[in-house]
């Protein structure tokens, strides 16, 4: 039986221009899988898309970060891309991105994020998964998890893509060794996923660097054994605590998550000999930036980028929350949640650096 519901969708049907608009959503072709949203996470890259700083080839339903309940199943869906049983009713957390299968990356390289054929978004006048709506439709190939019993949508939804994102950036960093000194640069979502890991990967000193009390607050719920407010310290100062906490060498491990291109030198100033560098947050920050490239070399340090998640991180990071539930309040991440005519509203809190999660609530 073909059902037609009809959901309300938040679109961005050109730069600045965010609609609210009843979108039909059929039932799911074999492979896809329609649900109902809970919480469509909102993420810094959604405000860079409104912008209008990525060229959309046309009008998509904002958001790629979701949690809902499975409405309907395509022919074929008996399991998640765990294995995982599944049924309507069934809470799932998906990954926004189908690789194609079918190119250099995802054959050879086995690198689904860097697929060169991947959609993050359909277009509006198809079945979409644009997570600031109602429903979404899950094509064939965006992989999706089955949420455990016991633990929150919330919870599930509060670290967004940021916890994908940082698994798969330390997995190309080769991993967080036990005993070793992390610094992370900034803490929104990003930053804080990135304390955590450091945390439960057994570091023996996680530094949190931010602007916002609020954030810095939250870093040191999350596992920081330091925070350093950019607003009361120099970059000097905030150098000799990082020696201070290391034995005088500096971190072996920095991670940037904080979207601003001057924390690049200072970060590299930061690393000891033999360290990595782990750059996240300067996804969107296009631009020049002057700094020292002899200390990269003097110092035999390692320069890692990273961006998106593949499926498996995104299971990783849902049952790295469900094992971990009671030890960080995820939920306490979530500072705002907004309704679907709130989209603008949404955006401009991530925007201000003051909030924690925010998240849609259709
Ligand atoms: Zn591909
Ligand atoms: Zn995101």
């Amino acid at each position: 039986m073909n059902t037609i519901r009809k959901g309300r969708a938040v679109v961005l049907e050109r730069p600045e221009s965010l609609v609210l608009r009843e979108l039909c959503v059929p039932s799911p072709s074999a492979g896809a899988v329609v649900a109902r949203v809970e919480y469509g996470g909102v993420c810094g890259s959604d405000v860079h898309m409104t912008k209008g700083e990525f060229n959309l080839p046309h009008a998509i339903v904002l958001g790629h970060e979701g949690v809902g309940v499975i409405e309907e199943l395509g022919e074929g869906v008996l399991h998640d891309y765990a294995g995982v049983n599944v049924t309507a009713g069934d809470r799932i957390y998906w990954c926004p991105i189908a690789p194609c299968h079918k190119c250099w990356y995802c054959t050879i390289e086995k690198d689904f994020s860097s697929c060169t054929q991947a959609t993050w978004f359909g277009p509006v006048d198809k079945p979409t998964w644009g997570s600031y709506a109602d429903f979404v439709t899950l094509p064939e190939g965006a992989a999706f998890f089955r949420i455990p019993d016991g633990t929150t949508s919330e919870a599930v939804i509060a670290f967004g893509c940021a916890l994908p994102a940082v698994l798969q950036g330390v997995e190309r960093a080769g991993g967080i060794k036990p005993l070793s000194h992390v610094v992370v640069q900034g803490c929104g979502p990003i930053g804080l996923a990135a304390v955590m890991l450091a945390k439960l990967s057994g570091a023996a000193t996680v530094t949190a660097i931010d602007a916002s009390p609020l954030r810095l607050r939250l870093a040191e719920q999350f596992g920081a054994t330091s925070v350093l407010d950019l607003a009361s310290t120099s970059l000097d100062e905030r150098l000799a605590r990082v020696r201070a906490v290391s034995g005088g060498r500096g971190a072996d491990l920095v991670i940037e998550a904080s979207g601003h291109r001057s924390a690049f030198p200072e970060g590299v100033g930061l690393c000891a000999r033999n360290a990595a560098y782990l750059l996240i947050g300067l996804w969107a920050s296009q631009g020049e930036q002057p700094f020292d490239p002899s200390l990269i070399v003097q110092r035999n340090l390692r320069l890692i980028g990273t961006q998106y998640a593949q499926g498996r991180h995104y299971h990783d990071a849902m049952k790295i929350v469900s094992l971990h539930h009671q030890a960080f309040p995820f939920e306490a991440l979530i500072t705002h949640r907004c309704g679907l005519h709130e989209a603008r509203q949404a955006l401009g809190l991530v925007t201000s650096g003051q909030a924690g999660k925010v998240v849609m609530r259709p």
